[in-house]
């Protein structure tokens, strides 16, 4: 086993690698395991970020995500493309294992962000970035005066069609209950917004486009009827998954897995272990949150080895 570290940071988003320039220029030496197959996170399947600050013209994800990795390498950041596959974050001192080897740290940051969940249908992943996105916030605004489709009941489901009605002709809500499960309040917003058509009973049975996305084909839930909707832009929206498998009967999780932290800082129900963006964020999951947060968990993490001094 090598020499117990300052920190650990799991994860290589937004927030790991705003935690890690943190750190290391805090000289905490941290280490940075990076993922193996996702490394840079959730922006390296994305084309144009265009509200990031700094980038006035905008700056293609992976772009984006290679000018972090190469900042927190400048400051010292040991970084390494591994998974970790365990951790035990309970003792003073904190144990993280990859298939490489065992490491261990005086404080862990966990930033392991959290997945879309897919429909799982094929041409999802060849038209992500292409006309299908998770994320109204971030590319609505290429939609604008055209015809999309929101799939999903819930309430960010209702609320990414109640955003995009300001950008798009049209926006039709693809439920497949013939009920939302969204709130009362959010509904009765989508009912009352003359752009949004919902339609019920339906699921998305395939997409259509060679480059972009020019068309949906639905399937009618109850009497399996099939037919098409012109829709150029596709939003998904049935819900995240938060990548927290390595923690539970360690760390608090709330009833969806996202780590809980204490308000207004990012400190875990465990000493000397921080938590920080899209893990902990059910609300703004945005990449500039993400790595706000990511500098907070630096922040709280080096205070905390301070005090220990
Ligand atoms: P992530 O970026 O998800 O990174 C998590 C990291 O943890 C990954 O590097 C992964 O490899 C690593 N990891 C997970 N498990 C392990 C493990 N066991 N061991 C080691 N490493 C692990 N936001 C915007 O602000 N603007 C946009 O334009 C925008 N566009 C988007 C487009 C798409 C297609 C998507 C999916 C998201 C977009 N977002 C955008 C949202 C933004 O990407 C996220 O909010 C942000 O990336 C979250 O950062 P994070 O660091 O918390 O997590």
């Amino acid at each position: 086993m090598s020499e117990t570290r300052n920190v650990i940071i799991i994860g290589s988003g937004p927030a790991g690698y705003t935690a890690a320039v943190y750190a290391a220029r805090a000289n905490l030496n941290p280490l940075v395991f990076e993922g193996a197959v996702t490394a840079g996170g959730a922006l390296m399947n994305t084309t144009e970020v265009e509200n990031f600050p700094g980038f006035r013209d905008g700056i293609q994800g992976p772009a984006l995500m290679d000018e972090m990795r190469a900042q927190a390498e400048r400051f010292g950041a040991e970084l390494v493309t591994d998974d970790v596959i365990e951790v035990d974050l309970t003792g003073e001192v904190k144990v993280v294992k990859t298939e490489e080897g065992t490491f261990t740290a005086k404080a862990v940051i966990l930033a392991m962000g959290s997945g879309y969940k897919k429909l799982g249908i094929p041409d999802e992943d060849r038209l992500s970035g292409h006309g299908v996105s998770w994320c109204a916030t971030c590319d609505g605004f290429f939609f604008r005066e055209q015809h999309i489709a929101v799939v999903g009941g819930g309430d960010s489901a209702v609320e990414e069609a109640t955003f995009l009605s300001r950008f798009g002709s049209k926006v039709s809500l693809i439920v497949r209950r013939d009920e939302l499960r969204a709130s009362k309040i959010m509904a009765e917003r989508a009912f009352a917004d003359p752009k949004i058509d919902i339609v019920w009973n339906s699921a998305i049975e395939t997409i259509h486009g060679d480059d972009k996305l020019s068309g949906l084909t639905l399937k009618d839930t109850v009497t399996g009827e099939t037919r098409e909707l012109d829709a150029t832009g596709l939003f998904i929206a049935i819900g995240h998954d938060p990548r927290s498998e390595l923690l539970p009967g360690q760390v608090d999780l709330d009833d969806e897995g996202y780590v809980l932290v204490q308000e207004r800082s990012t400190r875990t129900n465990l000493e000397g272990v921080f938590a920080c963006g899209d893990l902990v964020d059910h609300t703004y999951r945005q990449a500039i949150t993400a790595a706000g947060s990511g500098c907070a968990a630096a922040l709280d993490a080096e205070r905390y080895l301070a005090a220990k001094e």
